[in-house]
């Protein structure tokens, strides 16, 4: 028989995400109670938004809540590498043999001819996707124009007829037409793989059995089952989760609900709680108890039991969760755990920013709170300011918070950058500018230096409190929001990702 063996494959193109860590979870579960090996692999492909600092911050998420892996970049394994801009070669071969085999074809098209496609498609309200335009080239015209180096990718074949058969573990047969799955891209101009050619690639390579996945990879996986049979091997068995959703039902996403495993961890969330939250996604102890552990959720684990109703991420329900956990600790465990929680790197952070600021020692709870808070009490009395309007006030935590969403690296010199960019495209002194982050963030207009204080809370913290402050503010309207986001952009600046929090 078969091992079974399950993988996690995330793009470190982000925070760490707890949509991760749920997934891993049942590959884990999945995995071990197979005594199978559950396996970590990077999927780093994307160059340009990838970073080693997203990786190792996923690692260490993915450890801080319990999970393991047997193999994977940080312990090696049987297949490495396990990241796959170090297996650039390996891709390049297989894209190579496809195209020998007649399954793919060098596509010679401009940016142009492809965008002048997608709009002709549109307008005709047609599926957009590639005509097949360079599949008519002879071998010889195709070599002649490698040969002058002019840039090219290589994409698949793609039946235009009949339906493709998916069968997942969860739900049956899924049936996708052929003619709305695209022509893809498997090999882009520089040299580099696309994830569709390379996660197949690696989950051949690397002997995964069953691809437990998230549902937002369907309409992929077509593509996936192709290239299986392109290639003459075995497709593992498919197996698309339901994805987590807002307590609104829309889909789980950082605008209306912090989704970094980081913010639960600063939160005081223990990781076996929040593993045990993410394991009543869609799932349930078969006597139905809501509280327990990771090994008791393998040794009772059953996956054709994932409910596909889409299951809701609820930070209140996780919280009772927690408390739960909290009051079966022994006061000792307790004190572990806070101990843990505060942990030394974080107090020294903080330590240094008080340190100016105190006479006696007794004096260092106050300045230092709201770095070990949650949330800030704040209300509309504590952002009144001479200089500015209550609107200037609601507008400066929009724009900024805006722009916060945006930042790539989180880091002070990035956050001091922005904020002083965008204090002088509104025009505002960054002294006033300053004053409603600084309520925002500690509760209070005398506080530690604030860039530097939402430099140690991180991106969601912050994030938080500003969406909280906003909230305390009366909100922002949809039409407001509309308006500042036109005035934003049209000052050439704006990188706004969504309506803001409380739209009406
Ligand atoms: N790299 C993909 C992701 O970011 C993996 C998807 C899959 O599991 O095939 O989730």
């Amino acid at each position: 028989m078969t091992t079974v063996r399950t993988r996690i494959a995330p793009s470190p193109t982000g925070d760490p995400h707890v949509g991760t860590a749920y997934i891993a979870l049942f590959n884990l579960c999945f995995a071990r109670q197979h005594q199978g090996q559950f396996i970590l692999r990077i999927e780093d492909t994307d160059q340009v938004r990838s970073t080693r600092e997203s990786e190792e911050q996923i690692l260490s998420a993915l450890k801080w809540v319990g999970l393991q892996w047997d193999e994977g970049p940080d312990v090696g394994g049987p297949h490495a590498p396990y990241r796959q801009s170090e297996r650039s070669d390996i891709y390049k071969r297989h894209a190579q043999e496809l195209v020998e085999k007649g399954h793919a074809f060098h596509c010679f098209c401009t940016a142009e001819r492809l965008d002048a496609l997608r709009a002709e498609q549109s307008a005709a309200k047609q599926n957009p996707g590639y005509d097949g335009h360079c599949m008519q080239l002879t071998a010889d015209a195709v070599q002649q124009r490698l040969a002058t180096g002019e840039p090219s990718v290589i994409r698949m074949k793609v039946p235009r007829e009949g339906i493709c058969e998916l069968p997942d573990m969860l739900r049956g047969a899924i049936e996708i037409p052929w003619e709305q799955v695209d022509m893809q891209v498997l090999m882009k101009a520089d040299g580099l793989p696309t994830y569709h050619l390379a996660n197949v690639v690696d989950d051949h390579l690397m002997e995964i059995t069953h691809v437990i996945r998230g549902e937002e990879w369907i309409s992929s996986a077509p593509k996936h089952v192709l290239l299986y049979r392109y290639f003459g091997w075995q497709a593992p068995v498919f197996c698309h989760m339901p994805l987590l959703r807002n307590p609104d039902k829309s889909k789980l996403s950082k605008r209306k609900n912090p989704t970094s495993i980081n913010f639960y961890e600063r939160m005081g969330y223990l990781p076996e709680a929040l593993l045990n939250y993410l394991g009543r996604m869609g799932w349930s102890m078969p006597d139905e108890r809501e509280k327990f552990t990771l090994a008791e959720m393998i040794e009772h684990f059953d996956l054709t039991r994932v409910s596909l109703g889409g299951p809701t991420f609820d930070v209140e329900k996780l919280s009772w969760l927690n408390s739960v956990w909290l009051r079966d600790l022994s006061v000792g465990q307790l004190m572990d755990a806070f101990q843990r929680w505060a942990g030394r790197d974080y107090l020294q952070k903080v330590a240094a920013q008080i340190q100016p600021r105190i006479h006696t020692l007794s004096e260092a709870a106050g300045w230092a709170a709201f770095f070990f808070s949650g949330t800030v009490a704040t209300t509309p009395e504590s952002f009144q300011h001479k200089k500015l309007a209550a609107d200037d006030v609601r507008r400066i935590l929009q724009v900024g918070l805006w722009e916060l969403e945006a930042l790539r690296r989180w880091n002070h010199d990035e956050i001091a950058a922005m904020l002083a960019r965008t204090s002088e495209a509104l025009g505002f002194k960054l002294r006033d500018f300053m004053f409603p982050f600084f309520v925002a963030i500690s509760g209070s207009a005398s506080s530690t230096p604030v860039m530097e204080s939402m430099n140690i809370l991180g991106p969601d913290i912050t994030r938080t409190r500003l969406r909280q402050a906003l909230a305390v503010l009366g909100g922002v309207s949809k039409q407001e929001a509309k308006d500042w986001e036109k005035a934003w952009r049209e000052q050439g600046q704006g990188t706004v990702v969504d309506t803001p929090e409380g739209a009406a």
